[in-house]
Formats: C-alpha cells, sequence, structure tokens
C-alpha cells in the first residue's frame, strides 16, 4: 500500500511568517469565551457598524442586473470613475483610469505594488509601531523590511533624521499609514515636508502612503496626502485606501490605490496571474459607497471619537500607564513602561507587553494586542472599536487588575 503520510515541505519564503498574534489572542478569547468566561475583545481591526443600507441594495441591485461575470482585471470603469471623483472631492488630485487599480482590499494593493517593484534583497523602511502586514508582506515578495523606532515622544511619527540615516542605495519604499494602525497618530502637512525634502534627494525611493483611516479622524484634524504636496511627489507615490474602514465594508475586499500609470500597470500583472478581478458585486456596492450620502461617515466617527476619549482617560488614570491621545483610526496604543518589573498577587513578574496582555486576558478577561505585535514595546493597542458599555466594562476590569500589581520602587 502507498504510504500516505507524505511529509510536507513550505516554501522558505514563509520560513519567518505565521498567522499573526492578533489572531492566536483573538482564538485563545474565543476558547475562553467557549468555556463560559466573560472575555471582552478590543482586538479588532474593523468597524462596529453595519455597512450602510444604501450600499447592500446597490449590491442586490447588481446581482439582478447580472453583473455577477468576470470585470475589467482591475476595476470596472465605473467604480474606477468613483475613486477618481473621491480623489477629486477628498484629496484635489486629478488622476486617469491607467492611473487607479482596485483591488480586493487594500491589503491586496499593497501586496501587488511590493510583488510589482521589489527584488531579493531591495529594502523598504518602515515606521515603527507598524501594521505587522506590511513587514511580512516585504518579507514574501523578497525584500528586507527596514523598521525604525518611533515611539509616543516622537508622537509615533518618522523624523527627517532617521529617514536619511535609514536610506541605502537599495531603498525602493517608504511606506507611511497616516493615520496609523496601530498608534492612531496622523502627520500633518508639517510633518511630512522634512520627509519629503529627503525623499526628492533619493529619487531611487517611492513613498506608499496608506490612507486607509484617512475619514477616522478627530477633534478638527484636516488629513492631507503628502501626494498632493508638490508635484514630484505624486510622481512616485502609491496611495493605498479602500472601503472597508470608512464604510464599515471590511467583508467586501475592495480596496484601491492611485500612482503613477507605470507602477499601477506592473501592479495589474500581479493581480492578472493571481486573483483576477475583484469581486463584482462587491465593486458595485463600492461605487454607492463612493458615491452615495457620505453624512453618516462623521456621526460614526463622533462615536468613535466619544469612545477614544472614554478609553484614554480611563488608560491615564491608571499609575504606570500612559497613553497618547490619537488623531484617528480607532485604535489607543497605550505605554505600559511604569508596569515593566511589576509583581502580580501571585508572584509573576511582568516583564513585558505580552506578559502583561497575557495576564490581563486570564486574569481581567480583556483582550488586548501586545505592542510587540506591531514591532514597538513595552505598548499595548486598545482597538475601540466596540460598544461603550464594553469599553467602561474592560476599563474598569484593566484598572482594578492594575491596582493589584506590585510596582517597583
Ligand atoms: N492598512 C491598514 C493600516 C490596515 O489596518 C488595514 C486593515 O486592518 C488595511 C490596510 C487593509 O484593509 P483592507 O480590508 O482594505 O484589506
Amino acid at each position: 500500500m502507498t504510504d500516505v503520510s507524505v511529509p510536507f515541505r513550505k516554501a522558505s519564503r514563509l520560513a519567518t511568517q505565521s498567522v499573526s498574534e492578533i489572531l492566536r489572542i483573538g482564538a485563545r478569547a474565543a476558547e475562553m469565551r467557549k468555556a463560559g468566561l466573560p472575555v471582552i475583545v478590543l482586538g479588532a481591526g474593523e468597524p462596529d457598524f453595519d455597512t450602510p443600507p444604501n450600499v447592500v441594495e446597490a449590491a442586490y441591485a447588481a446581482m439582478k442586473a447580472g453583473e455577477t461575470k468576470y470585470t475589467a482585471l482591475d476595476g470596472t470603469p465605473a467604480l474606477k470613475a468613483a475613486i477618481i471623483a473621491k480623489f477629486r472631492r477628498d484629496n484635489g488630485l486629478e488622476f486617469t483610469a491607467r492611473e487607479v487599480t482596485v483591488c480586493a482590499g487594500a491589503k491586496q494593493v499593497i501586496f501587488n505594488a511590493l510583488m510589482a517593484t521589489l527584488d531579493p534583497g531591495d529594502e523598504v523602511i518602515i515606521p515603527t509601531p507598524y501594521w505587522t502586514t506590511y513587514s511580512a508582506m516585504v518579507d514574501i515578495a523578497g525584500g528586507r523590511a527596514i523598521t525604525i523606532p518611533c515611539g509616543a515622544e516622537a508622537g509615533f511619527r518618522l523624523t527627517a533624521e532617521q529617514l536619511e540615516a535609514a536610506i541605502t542605495p537599495k531603498t525602493r519604499w517608504l511606506m507611511l499609514n497616516s493615520p496609523s494602525n496601530p498608534s492612531g497618530a496622523a502627520y500633518r502637512p508639517e510633518d511630512y515636508q522634512p520627509l519629503l525634502e529627503v525623499l526628492e534627494r533619493h529619487p531611487q525611493v517611492w513613498l506608499m502612503s496608506d490612507e486607509i483611516y484617512e475619514h477616522i479622524v478627530y477633534d478638527g484634524f484636516r488629513p492631507v496626502t503628502p501626494a498632493a504636496l508638490a508635484p514630484w511627489v505624486r510622481a512616485r507615490t502609491l496611495i493605498v485606501n479602500g472601503v472597508s474602514k470608512a464604510y464599515a465594508m471590511t467583508g467586501w475586499r475592495i480596496g484601491y490605490g492611485a500612482g503613477p500609470a507605470e507602477l499601477i500597470a506592473a501592479m495589474a500583472v500581479v493581480q492578472s496571474q493571481s486573483t483576477s478581478n475583484p469581486c463584482s458585486i462587491a465593486q458595485a456596492a463600492a461605487v454607492e459607497a463612493l458615491n452615495g450620502p457620505q453624512d453618516y461617515i462623521a456621526e460614526r466617527t463622533e462615536s468613535f471619537r466619544e469612545r477614544r476619549d472614554l478609553v484614554v482617560d480611563a488608560l491615564n488614570a491608571v499609575p504606570g500607564i500612559t497613553c497618547r491621545r490619537p488623531e484617528g483610526a480607532f485604535y489607543a496604543f497605550a505605554s505600559c513602561a511604569g508596569l515593566i518589573g511589576a509583581h502580580t498577587p501571585d508572584g509573576q513578574v511582568i516583564d513585558s507587553d505580552r506578559a502583561l496582555c497575557s495576564w490581563l486576558l486570564e486574569t481581567a478577561h480583556v483582550a488586548m494586542v501586545p505592542g510587540a505585535a506591531f514591532g514597538l514595546s513595552p505598548y499595548f493597542r486598545v482597538s475601540y472599536a466596540t460598544s461603550k458599555a464594553d469599553l467602561t466594562e474592560a476599563m474598569a476590569r484593566v484598572t482594578a487588575a492594575c491596582a493589584t500589581l506590585v510596582r517597583q520602587g
């Protein structure tokens, strides 16, 4: 009989990759819930709102109209037109259809761009804390992620000096994400300007600007895309955006990119030989999201703002924790430096952000993600895209648990 237990060998490009820590924490929380424990998960990267009804209706109408076949490879003409109108409306930028691509989520926009541009050993500069997927994708595409720590004292923003020091002849991209996952920090024009002065001196370095949280900003913050700050920046910038966060459409998988036509064409080759067009029905829904009423975005953002303040105020009241008030997105990224070295009532030592998060999950039943998962310690990320009642309860539990810690000195 033929042996069916054939050993599996995975590709070396996956040697350093695994499913994300966020998923692992989510799985542990689900396990605890199944065992009857009242776990509150503050780990989700998606709005808790529903997709707006007009968007759902548009999808239904598209299905009934037979829009269920392959579409143009990187976006229907209708969706590209809606994206072009969005850039004109929100960013004051003009693009042609050849400068726009539509993919299965912003995630695929980034992946296509890296696959289309990186040769082995090419370097990509990523300010830290970063969305973990960035460095994983760079690795998979054969590049080298060059991470630069940008802590709370720097407003979680990269400085011109750090950028200059990190650039080498092999640097292909600088990846910026404003507002940021996980820090919520956002760049103002005066934060971009010194970075652009550095980039101008290094024409081999392109800018990937992930603006997926563009609409979720607080206290009158006005988001700008660096591509709008000078024509030469636009000529080497890929703007990454999508409908997942602003329109509560994470499951629909529509993201888009805008940049120079040669880059967009190269990205289309990657898409052509991997996934082909994104879902036809989701594309029709995205047309309605972008062209339809926009007023609910501000209402939802106001609700996120209330929750941001609830969480940030509660965290700052805990001795040993400090939390910068973020400008956008729906995450708070708190420093737990003051709790490192503390002892739990049963004698464990909290020696890292990972240890703190796992202790809080096990004892307070609140799931949060350690900064280590985003490349910067000792911090932890709280996603506040969940109900105020859950947030209030979670913060009360975290406060009570931390009060039992015996801190050093
Ligand atoms: N960029 C950032 C910074 C994100 O946090 C996420 C999702 O969590 C994405 C991109 C991907 O979004 P999409 O759902 O469009 O793939």
